[in-house]
């Protein structure tokens, strides 16, 4: 059994990400989500949007408490880099933007808890360059952004280019690819049926289990110095989300069956099966910000 280092990441947000202004998930399944972490000896990083963390600050202080990463997920959870898919009523900030925001969300999360976090994760997945150089003004270790299903290349992390967050270049700032399984066929056209959210929840713990298993085998046929593998979470998929239109002043809102499907116990039941696999096969479960530390520069 060789070792591999795992990020457990948890997008502290509101419930369904963008598709609901509501924190029931974040209120209620933040204990529920540490109790598991506990049972097994896990620690991982919790990226908070700025506004979640002023609404739900309890959150924030239960993580803390029990010795996790806290990091930063957006102001408002708004679209901070390049999308890949467009979002209504969410256009791409403006590159001017990108900055003051990110600092806003930054001190705000400081100014919760009394320390600055480090590491960030935009939301959807939906990096950029301007991302990681405003994360470098800032002071930032780590970005757990790139999506392995949509840019293939990288698959340990590394130190982005200034000129190109998704090629190795000189930047402090390490960046930590969320894993997708690449062993296998894509029949989708952003490649995202080979990512591993929500497969857990959707499907089970067995079936993203598999998937870790196939990717670990690809990744030793490949020239990768590190096996490192970052996951991303929600705390409302452990929380029973509404499975009907959601309505609001001026229309209602239908997320896609795979964002509320099996929400709440079975999610709960899957993540700790999950985390006992994981354990089993020799996982090593590290916060971001160590892993950032432990990412060398580009040779
Ligand atoms: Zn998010």
């Amino acid at each position: 059994m060789k070792p591999f280092d795992v990020l457990l990441g948890f997008d502290m947000e509101s419930d369904i990400g963008s598709w609901t202004p509501f924190h029931e998930g974040l209120r209620c399944a933040t204990p529920k989500v540490l109790e598991v972490f506990a049972k097994h000896d896990a620690k991982g990083t919790f990226y908070f949007v700025g506004l979640s963390a002023k609404e739900v600050a309890e959150s924030v202080f239960a993580v803390q408490a029990a010795g996790h990463e806290i990091g930063a997920h957006s102001l408002f959870h708004e679209t901070v880099g390049d999308p890949i898919f467009p979002i209504p009523g969410i256009p791409p900030l403006l590159p001017s933007e990108v900055f003051p925001r990110l600092e806003l969300n930054t001190s705000w999360i400081e100014e919760i808890c009394g320390v600055r976090p480090v590491s960030f994760r935009s939301p959807r997945l939906f990096g950029s360059t301007a991302v990681c150089n405003a994360l470098e003004r800032l002071g930032y270790v780590s970005d757990a952004s790139y999506p392995m299903y949509y840019y293939l290349q990288r698959m340990e992390p590394y130190h982005p280019s200034a000129e190109d967050w998704t090629k190795p270049g000189t930047l402090n700032l390490v960046q930590i690819p969320n894993f997708a399984n690449l062993s296998i066929e894509s029949h989708d056209p952003l490649g995202r049926d080979r990512d591993q959210w929500p497969k857990f929840r959707t499907e089970s713990s067995h079936d993203l289990l598999r998937h870790v298993d196939e990717f670990l085998d690809y990744l030793d046929r490949q020239d990768v110095r590190r096996r490192v593998l970052a996951f991303y979470f929600h705390p409302w998929e452990f929380h029973p989300m509404p499975q009907d239109l959601i309505h609001f002043g001026e229309g209602a809102v239908l997320p896609a069956a795979f964002l509320v499907k099996n929400c709440g116990d079975y999610a709960c039941e899957q993540f700790d099966l999950f985390l006992s696999g994981l354990t089993a096969r020799g996982a090593r479960f590290k916060t971001a910000a160590e892993i950032a530390r432990e990412t060398p520069p580009l040779d």
